[in-house]
């Protein structure tokens, strides 16, 4: 029992603001729970795609649009959203402190890891000196700055398509590059590549080589052939994010390091749920819909929860 708390302490806090965040706020808020949901970026990963189909209610629409939509809608249901990192967390007589990168506690009864993942790099020499100068991890966000050059995508996944895509309507001619035999992502996309008359799709291929000093200038692919190119986008997909304030609590992962998640999208540590593309959730199917459905679960399972484990204040 906690007596005497004069600081504000929330029913959850919620680490990520993606669609697993702000959907949890959403149904957390009309459960009529006090929640704060502290990301980095409102919206998420999905803010970097310029085109999803696959919502429910969206035919079209950006990333950016859609998290705009699920943010607002958390806040009018009553969530607070604020936009920090957060670098720690410590639990003590069952309330936790989350802390953020500007020295700043939350208090909160419980806790939903809802931070996402983080890209994929190739690693290989020279890609970190040429980030910014020729390579990118976000079409959406760089593509304009190769208006009618040459490009090159690396990867077959749904983002790697719809990064060439979006680059073939800015570039000149768009280099798509992936090492399997065929590309893997949605037909739909793969109509559109094949239909495109500036992708060149190059399969069983490789990067092997950044070549430029100041800024990239060429890659070589592993047959030995070099591109000249003027920018490289990697879209070879995302993988779990291993934070110390993680390891700190008893929360199992699975060989990868993704969140080992029960079907109430509880961690194996008391107080804390996961949702979103962090966990091993929905059959390891990390899309828009997955992410918001595990968040509207946790938050549910939380209500519950709390109903059974309140602490006086
Ligand atoms: C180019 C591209 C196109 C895509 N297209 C589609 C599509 O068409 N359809 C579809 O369904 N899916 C698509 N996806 C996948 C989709 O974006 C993800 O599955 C979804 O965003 C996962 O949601 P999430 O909430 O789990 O995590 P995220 O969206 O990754 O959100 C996590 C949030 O947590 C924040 N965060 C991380 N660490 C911290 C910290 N320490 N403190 C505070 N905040 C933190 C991050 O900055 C981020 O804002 C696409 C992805 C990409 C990259």
């Amino acid at each position: 029992m906690i007596k005497n708390m004069a600081i504000n302490i929330y029913d959850l806090i919620i680490i990520g603001s993606g669609p697993a965040g702000l959907t949890a706020g959403i149904y957390a808020s009309r459960y009529k729970l006090k929640t704060l949901i502290i990301g980095k970026i409102n919206g998420g990963l999905m803010t970097e795609s310029h085109k999803i189909c696959n919502f429910p209610t969206e035919e079209d629409i950006t990333g950016l649009a859609l998290g705009e939509k699920m943010e607002k809608n958390a806040r009018a249901q009553g969530s607070e959203i604020i936009n920090k990192e957060i670098t720690n967390i410590s639990e003590s007589d069952g309330l936790f402190t989350i802390s953020s990168s500007d020295n700043m506690d939350f208090v909160s009864r419980s806790i939903i890891l809802a931070y996402g993942t983080a890209h994929r790099h190739l690693g290989i020499p020279k890609e970190k000196e040429l980030l910014g100068k020729g390579i990118s991890y976000c079409a959406t966000c760089d593509g304009m700055f190769f208006k009618n050059k040459t490009v090159a995508v690396i990867g077959g996944s749904d983002s790697a398509l719809t990064s060439a895509l979006y680059l073939a309507d800015i570039a000149n001619k768009v280099y798509l590059i992936y090492r399997g035999e065929k590309l893997r992502g949605e037909p739909s996309w793969i109509e559109n590549i094949n239909q495109s008359k500036n992708i060149e799709v190059l399969l069983n291929s490789e990067v092997t080589e950044l070549i430029g000093e100041n800024k990239l200038e060429k890659i070589k692919i592993s047959n030995g052939t070099q591109l000249e190119i003027n920018g490289l986008f990697v879209e070879i997909g995302t993988e779990p994010i291993k934070y110390d304030f993680v390891k700190n609590f008893k929360i199992d992962t699975d060989e990868k390091g993704y969140i080992e998640v029960n079907q109430a999208q509880q961690t194996s540590q008391a107080g804390i749920w996961a949702a979103g593309d962090l966990t091993t959730g929905s059959n390891n199917f990390r899309q828009i819909i997955t992410a918001c459905a595990e968040g509207a679960i946790a938050a549910e399972s939380i209500f519950k929860y709390l109903k059974t484990n309140t602490i006086s204040s």
